[in-house]
């Protein structure tokens, strides 16, 4: 079975789908790997590493994109890539098949088979392929430490003959994987930190990391059934911006991470609020990419509004690229290895498969996955 890597296009993109390690791991189970040249050198990852693990390095993207019966990638293809593609092949990569509906229809025409690794399932036995936990993890790390850079503030509390410094007060809203990493680093830095999310479930974790818990009454919020945050209701929406009004105009950094699994982001820090934070005071927003949690953030640029600044900078899992490639390589990895046929030396695809039930969203010329079919049948 051949499988294919090419790099990644979006300008700024430094991760690597699949590093060395995971090529010799792959090989060694019988796998015909072929990647892109310079697939991994903005991660480190020279082409004769790629070569020593027993990888074919190639300059012929178009060529092998034609051949392989396996193409692993990060970000969502080019859609003019997806008539390369063989029928029948196998495209993993992320793909926000909420949304990218041109691209899922192209991956049907072409009868490709598209997963898409946003949409494993967030169970133990698929915890090894969860990209968006490994990539959320960093991400939760990079904010944190971004945010402490732009502060004009120390983290810890310091008590020195020169007089003792209060610690930072960091308050995090939204804490699923980016909020707790968030947390640990901030608290690991010194800083005195609070956080919130709508899923009450979240608070025992919170304080095991010792910080606080704002409590706000919501009355029934709930998750869903795969532990996803559920919309909140107008008033629902109005009691939580009054009471994190009042978190914020005392916090020095704020983080915001709270997401809609496949929808735009909630607004939750309005421009009254960023009116009322300390000058100097930062805002970290996690969600800018996927809308914003914060009103007036600009994707991938910093602004200043009323002496705060607004943080909204996209790809933070990429800033740690090295450690951004090697696990989600992992993920891909542990993926084919899961479904690999140690008989037919092959990724032996099984739509009826709990994991892969979730993840495929194309096979065989048709959409076959029962999230996106709904959400079409609503559009
Ligand atoms: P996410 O990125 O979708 O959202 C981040 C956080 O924002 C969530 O905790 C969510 O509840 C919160 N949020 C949404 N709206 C909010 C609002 N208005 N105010 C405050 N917070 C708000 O979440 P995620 O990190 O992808 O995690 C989603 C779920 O999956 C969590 O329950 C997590 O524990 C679970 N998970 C399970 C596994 C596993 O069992 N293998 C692995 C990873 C994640």
């Amino acid at each position: 079975m051949l499988i294919f890597a090419p790099k990644e296009l979006h300008p700024g993109e430094n991760r690597t789908p699949l590093v060395p390690d995971t090529v010799a791991k792959l090989v060694k189970r019988g796998a015909e790997i072929a990647v892109e040249d310079g697939l991994g050198l903005a991660s480190g990852h020279a082409d004769a590493a790629y070569a020593a693990a027993g990888a074919t390095v190639t300059p012929d993207r178009a060529g092998l994109l034609g051949k392989a019966d396996m193409v692993l990638r990060l970000r969502k293809p080019p859609i003019d890539e997806i008539a390369l593609l063989k029928r029948d092949a196998v495209h993993v990569s992320f793909l926000d098949p909420f949304n990218e509906h041109a691209l899922v229809d192209a991956m049907v025409s072409a009868g490709v088979t598209g997963i898409s690794m946003e949409m494993i399932p967030r169970t133990t036995l698929a915890q090894k392929m969860d990209a968006l936990s490994s990539q959320a993890n960093l991400a939760g790390y990079v904010a944190v430490i971004i945010g402490a850079d732009r502060l004009n503030k120390v983290f810890p509390m310091m008590m020195t003959p020169a007089g003792t410094i209060a610690p930072s007060r960091v308050f995090i809203i939204g804490v699923g994987v980016a909020g707790l990493q968030a947390i640990a680093t901030a608290r690991r830095l010194g800083a005195r930190v609070e956080a919130f999310d709508t899923r009450p479930v979240v608070e025992e974790q919170v304080l095991s990391l010792g910080a606080k818990f704002v409590k706000v009454d919501l009355g029934e919020t709930g998750q869903t059934k795969d532990g996803y945050a559920k919309e909140l209701t107008p008033e629902q929406q109005a009691k939580q911006r009054e009471a994190m009004a009042k978190v914020c105009a005392q916090a020095d950094l704020v983080i915001t991470t709270a997401q809609l699994f496949g929808r735009k982001a909630p607004v939750i820090v309005t421009k009254e609020m960023v009116a009322s934070m300390k000058t100097g005071s930062v805002i970290v927003d996690l969600a800018a990419e996927s809308g914003g949690n914060v009103e007036g953030t600009v994707l991938d640029q910093e602004v200043v509004v009323n002496g705060v600044r607004l943080v909204g900078l996209g790809n933070l899992p990429g800033r740690v690229c090295a450690n951004a490639s090697q696990m989600y390589s992992v993920n891909l990895g542990s993926l084919v290895e899961h479904y690999w046929d140690k008989d037919t030396k092959a990724f032996k695809l099984n739509i009826e498969d709990d994991i892969l039930k979730g993840c495929v969203i194309t096979h065989g010329g048709e959409l076959c996955n029962e999230t996106i079919k709904g959400i079409r049948a609503k559009a």
